[in-house]
């Protein structure tokens, strides 16, 4: 485990994952997400841990997956079959099953898992969330923002129409969802508390203290009721088509990187200037 990109402690019954590579903005290899799903998992199955809090050392909670050097990874060995930092080994398809399975696992699978874990989950955000960020904060219960947290989307400028998670129009609803996504426009923490997005602002020098506060808070209450609560918000959006409506936009979004195959002719990535070229053409 690197536990050096991550850190994890328990604080008097709350479980505090904390994302550790301020360097590169907390940009989430993919060693990244594996070792975060374990520890969600570890404090998940932690019967003294009845709080999880996700939180980020540095100025940014986090840029997004780490993608750099995978395009030209990409395109140098046609190589989705090949082992390597970007590639682990059990990614042995190309094409778009490669990705499809790729991102199946560690994007969508990862976000609707930890939604799913049966303890409350507060992420606490400051600085820029970008993309693939959301995907850690968006699948926690509660999110408390720093007054300088900035929330964008900015995949449809790669030829895609969103993150592989559609939480946008669960969160801010349909109309600013489309808003969001058609400029690939930032929210900030005001706008985002406004549209419901978080559930509160605070003073970015008060973000731990807030958000340790409300996670002692709720770790009085009794673990099952708390479980039962969560599941009943859950299950309620899962009855109004959260769970089909994620599946189906993943798809979706496959047909976005579907198109960069055909247009650029390597897997993983569009190459965001010959993108621009190719619409322009
Ligand atoms: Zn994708």
């Amino acid at each position: 485990m690197t536990d050096d990109l991550l850190l994890y402690e328990v604080v008097d019954r709350v479980g505090v994952i904390t994302l550790n590579r301020a360097a590169k903005a907390n940009a989430q290899t993919p060693q990244m997400l594996d070792d975060l799903d374990a520890l969600f998992m570890a404090a998940a199955a932690d019967r003294n841990v009845r709080v999880i809090v996700l939180q980020a050392n540095g100025k940014h909670f986090s840029a997004g997956h780490d993608i750099s050097g995978s395009t030209e990874q990409a395109r140098s060995a046609q190589a989705a079959a090949t082992a390597s930092d970007e590639f682990p080994s059990d990614y042995s398809v190309s094409g778009l099953e490669g990705i499809y399975e790729w991102e199946t696992k560690r994007y969508i699978g990862y976000a609707r898992k930890w939604r799913d874990i049966r303890k409350p989950t507060i992420a606490a955000v400051q600085g820029q969330c970008i993309a693939g960020g959301l995907l850690l904060c968006w699948p926690c219960d509660l999110i408390i923002a720093a007054d300088n947290a900035k929330f964008s989307d900015p995949v449809v400028r790669m030829g895609i129409g969103g993150v592989e998670y559609h939480g946008h129009t669960w969160e801010v609803g349909a109309r600013k969802a489309k808003e969001w996504l058609f400029t690939a426009k930032t929210f900030t923490a005001d706008e985002a508390e406004r549209y419901g997005m978080v559930n509160r602002v605070v003073p970015v020098d008060e973000l731990r203290s807030a958000t340790m506060e409300l996670a002692h808070q709720i770790a009085q209450m009794h673990p099952f009721a708390l479980a039962q609560a969560k599941r009943a918000v859950n299950q309620t959006q899962d009855v109004q088509g959260f769970y089909a409506a994620l599946q189906s936009v993943f798809d979706i979004h496959q047909t976005g990187h579907g198109n960069s195959l055909v247009v650029n002719g390597y897997p993983i990535l569009v190459d965001l200037d010959q993108m621009k070229q190719s619409l322009k053409s």
